[in-house]
């Protein structure tokens, strides 16, 4: 019996030793679990836009408004990762604070169309299960990402397109918003302004503000989103390349996750997201190689922007032809780093 009990003892001790010795002062009933996933790596990388940002010509507000608003993007979806969250879930809430924030072109501070109203496109993407979401044209919905997440999760199709994907919006109770939410001074000036120049068809001075995440969570499982208002004075329902899964926005766990920014004509004819995993996937190129050779091809056809890429081993790259591109990365073990121009 003795030698019964000191053996209880025995395994007592041993079972609560390991824990309480790794973790002093730890006492609630999740603390087996917190060394183990605090273990695990994840990396988050951002982007709010690529273009010709230049340090000497960029007021400092503008500048101090961007950081800021990366910093908070990627805040919100380092503590979905933290906490052992999904790639899924870290990239719908990064993107959320982006398009809650008129500094960047997608929700609220959206570019307008030349008939002067937002039509937002917006699409995400799972690289475990390969399912993928997206809407083009939306006009109602506060947070355009979580209308392509639902048209994933709760449809049976992947892209819906304006009045249909404002009514599938409605019936699966996101928030709603007058179109004038989406409005502000700032961009209705910059749609007089290209109409009063006569400019062409791109963003004035070529400033893309689409947002876009990727993500890598402690399981490895990639994901990707993109949310845009488009192009100032876009018309004929013209739709940009964030919306398309393949060209702004890609997640395969065999490759990587890309979402995209810049001119979304040719990110469309490259299918540049796409493009990136494939050459991963097939070519066995690290996400630094695979992203710049794509880049340069769009340089090739004339096409400026840029991306960002993460893959399943944690590995992530910017990479964009253009003199700036407001990017941000935060990874599981401390890093938090948010930049604009090219010499960062
Ligand atoms: N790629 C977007 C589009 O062509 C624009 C942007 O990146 O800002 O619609």
């Amino acid at each position: 019996m003795r030698q019964f009990l000191s053996s209880i003892w025995l395994l007592l001790i041993l079972s609560l030793g390991t824990p309480l010795a790794a973790h002093p002062g730890a006492h609630d009933h999740h603390s087996k679990e917190k060394p183990v996933a605090a273990e695990k790596k994840w990396t988050l990388v951002i982007h709010g836009g690529a273009g010709s940002m230049v340090r000497d010509t960029m007021p400092p507000e503008k500048d101090a408004a961007a950081r800021a608003g990366l910093t908070r993007a990627l805040e919100a979806g380092s503590a979905v990762l933290g906490k052992g969250g999904s790639a899924m879930d870290a990239v719908s809430a990064a993107i959320m604070v982006m398009e809650n924030d008129e500094n960047f072109n997608a929700g609220k501070g959206a570019v307008f169309t030349y008939k002067g109203v937002n039509e937002l496109d917006a699409s995400i993407m799972d690289g475990k299960t390969m399912g993928a979401g997206s809407v083009t044209g939306a006009r109602y919905t506060k947070n355009p990402i979580l209308l392509a997440r639902a048209v994933m999760e709760k449809s049976p199709h992947v892209m819906l397109s304006r009045e249909g994907a404002d009514e599938f919006s409605r019936e699966q109770g996101l928030e709603q918003v007058s179109p004038d939410y989406f409005a502000t001074p700032e961009r209705w000036r910059q749609l007089e302004e290209l109409k009063a120049k006569k400019l062409g068809w791109y963003d004035i001075d070529m400033k893309y503000g689409t947002v876009g995440a990727v993500a890598v969570d402690s399981d490895g499982n990639v994901a990707a989103g993109t949310s845009t208002g488009g192009l100032t004075g876009k018309r004929w329902g013209r739709i940009g390349d964030s919306p398309v899964i393949g060209a702004g926005n890609y997640a395969d766990n065999r490759a990587c996750a890309v979402s995209a920014t810049g001119a979304g004509e040719f990110f469309i004819r490259l299918g540049v997201a796409h493009e990136i995993c494939a050459r991963m996937r097939m070519l066995g190129e690290d996400t630094k190689t695979a992203a710049d050779h794509v880049m340069k091809e769009l340089k090739l056809l004339g096409g400026t922007g840029g991306v960002i890429v993460a893959a399943p081993d944690g590995t992530a790259t910017f990479s964009f032809n253009t003199p700036g591109m407001y990017r941000g990365r935060a990874t599981s073990v401390g890093e938090m780093m948010v930049a604009v121009y090219g010499d960062e």
